[in-house]
């Protein structure tokens, strides 16, 4: 048990409109982090959390509070029927956040999702869905500002020193190799140094994926998992004579809060899809 600190809402400014949240993967490592977010902001109010583990808990434990009143169930769709909710935050697998999103687009409940490893076609439909419903939906593979600009500053850097790897480096429990983030990484540096081609098209490799994942224009993605880190990258450039490192480490999830945050007050406005935080932060 903690010491009491987060059993309690905040204080609330009378007249504010609060915003109803359901966190789905709410038992998970960022799930937790969100539920103790959402239980602190002053603008919401946490109704619902949905995870196929844990079912029939308080919540208030898993960020080691008492208990505060909403459990943990298993199913989706019922959740989200019992509490109509205006937003679902989903921190939860490849496999099953597509289906989660289409849930709640079809409540009429809008999706703010961190969940990595959507597939493209999958993410098509979304926008397809989001659009014919005309609501809201934010998805980010990175909450983090700080990668946010790392990717900014990649994509500036990319215009002059072009020959770029990546290393990407997260806990070890990890599911999706390379991390949505080296992958949007490779994008836009790919995109701002036009038609280049890096590598040496005769080296071998003597034990296979030792140079890691070849993107578009022969740009490296090397993926570290261990246990202890976080979430981490450096965008390496090499120039003649000289290397640049842009480097940025989420070393606790409270890194990804403030982003969390604002796409769930932003999504509350906004028609279709929003891919990608820096077009919430950079409009
Ligand atoms: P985790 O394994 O700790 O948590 C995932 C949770 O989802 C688990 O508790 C699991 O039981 C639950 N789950 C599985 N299927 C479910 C279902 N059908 N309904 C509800 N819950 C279900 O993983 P994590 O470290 O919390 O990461 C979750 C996701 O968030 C990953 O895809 C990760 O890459 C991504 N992530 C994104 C950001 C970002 O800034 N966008 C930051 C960190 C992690």
């Amino acid at each position: 048990m903690g010491d009491g600190k987060y059993s309690r809402p905040p204080k609330r400014k009378p007249g504010l409109t609060l915003i109803r949240v359901v966190v789905a993967g709410a038992y998970g490592r960022m799930g937790r982090e969100v539920l103790k977010t959402v239980w602190q902001a002053e603008d919401m109010v946490l109704v619902g959390a949905v995870d196929v583990r844990g079912e029939g808990q308080d919540v208030g434990p898993l960020w080691g509070a008492p208990e505060v009143g909403v459990t943990l169930q298993g199913e989706l769709d019922k959740v989200l029927a019992e509490t109509r909710p205006d937003v679902m935050v989903d921190f939860t697998t490849p496999d099953v956040v597509a289906e989660n999103i289409k849930t709640a687009l079809h409540h009429g409940v809008r999706p703010v999702v961190g969940t990595t490893g959507m597939s493209s076609r999958e993410l098509e439909e979304i926008r397809a869905l989001a659009g014919e419903l005309k609501l809201g939906c934010v998805i980010a593979p990175n909450f983090a500002i700080g990668a946010v600009l790392m990717i900014r500053f990649a994509a500036e850097a990319a215009r002059y020193l072009p020959h770029v790897e990546i290393i990407e480096l997260h806990h070890d429990q990890k599911l999706d190799a390379p991390s949505g983030t080296a992958i949007k990484t490779a994008e836009v540096v790919a995109a701002a140094r036009g038609d280049f081609r890096q590598g040496l098209p005769t080296e071998v490799e003597k034990i296979p994926g030792a140079r890691g994942g070849s993107f578009d224009g022969g740009i490296r993605i090397h993926s570290v998992r261990l246990p202890g880190l976080v979430a981490h990258q450096e965008v390496i450039f090499g120039g003649l004579g000289q290397t640049l490192s842009i480097r940025h480490d989420s070393i606790s999830r409270e890194s990804f809060m403030p982003g969390v945050l604002l796409a769930i007050r932003r999504v509350m406005h906004l028609e279709g899809v929003v891919y990608g935080l820096e077009n919430l932060l950079f409009e």
